[in-house]
């Protein structure tokens, strides 16, 4: 952790309806109103931002959507636009999760289109990125990251980019118990950073929150926490019970 303010943000997936959410949300407010320094975020599913809005509204936690459609309206069955999560509440949104790359057809064409909408609309963009346990093994880590930013990026400047939120998100990581290990995540971090720098500038590259996502819990926080260039986490599975999510965040 550098001199970038932490940001713990937990990401709810496809769990909880309405009523487990509010309950969960209230005991987050609850567990980490003594947490200062420290962002706290939330991600639920869509059915319950606005509900878990009402609950935080008066605390300092962030609310994020995990996902956003590109286009101001229309004829999109099933699809979200930026403008409604402004009015449910939403600060921040999850762009280019795994999950959704691996299930969902989102490419880093669609990723680009998505963060765009959500910049223009006043949405921080928490955009993840992350290699393969494959890309990994032979050796294209770096390659396939460069490659996501490039595209997920194309044609923004940095006046657009300056309160993005990246997350390193090693897909062999996410919720399989695998963690990178503190050195393994602080490499990837500290290439990004660089590489952002080179392009965007060391001012912009220096304040950028670089978040590590991958099976964190309790027992690893603190030891990824102790690396320079990382500078919080996103998490899944940890993130669904309040007194573990808490614990998370007040990481030492
Ligand atoms: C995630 O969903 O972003 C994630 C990192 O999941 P988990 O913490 O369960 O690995």
């Amino acid at each position: 952790m550098g001199s970038r303010k932490p940001l713990i943000a937990g990401n709810w997936k496809m769990f909880k309806t309405s009523a487990e959410a509010a309950e969960t949300a209230k005991q987050i407010v609850d567990l980490v109103s003594d947490i200062k320094g420290t962002d706290i975020l939330i991600a639920p599913p869509f059915t319950s931002i606005s509900l878990v809005h009402e609950i935080i509204m008066k605390s300092s936690l962030l609310l994020a959507a995990q996902n956003v459609y590109w286009e101001k309206e229309g004829a999109f069955t099933g699809e979200i636009s930026p403008a409604m999560l402004n009015s449910a509440g939403c600060t921040h949104v999850i762009i280019g999760h795994s999950e959704r790359r691996q299930y969902f057809g989102e490419t880093d064409e669609t990723v680009n289109k998505k963060i765009n909408a959500a910049i223009s609309n006043n949405l921080i963009p928490i955009f993840c990125v992350g290699e393969s346990d494959k890309e990994r093994e032979t050796d294209k880590t770096f390659s396939v990251l460069d490659k996501q930013i490039e595209n997920g990026l194309k044609g923004l400047g940095l006046d657009d980019i300056k309160d993005i939120v990246l997350a390193y998100e090693p897909v062999w990581a996410i919720g399989t118990g695998k963690t990178a290990t503190g050195e393994q995540a602080q490499e990837v971090h500290a290439y990004l950073r660089r590489f952002l720098g080179k392009k965007y500038g060391s001012s912009f590259s220096d304040s950028l929150r670089i978040l590590y996502g991958g099976s964190v819990k309790p027992n690893n926080i603190s030891m990824l926490m102790e690396m320079s260039d990382i500078d919080g986490a996103l998490i899944g599975g940890a993130s669904l019970d309040p007194e573990i999510f808490s614990k998370i965040s007040h990481f030492k």
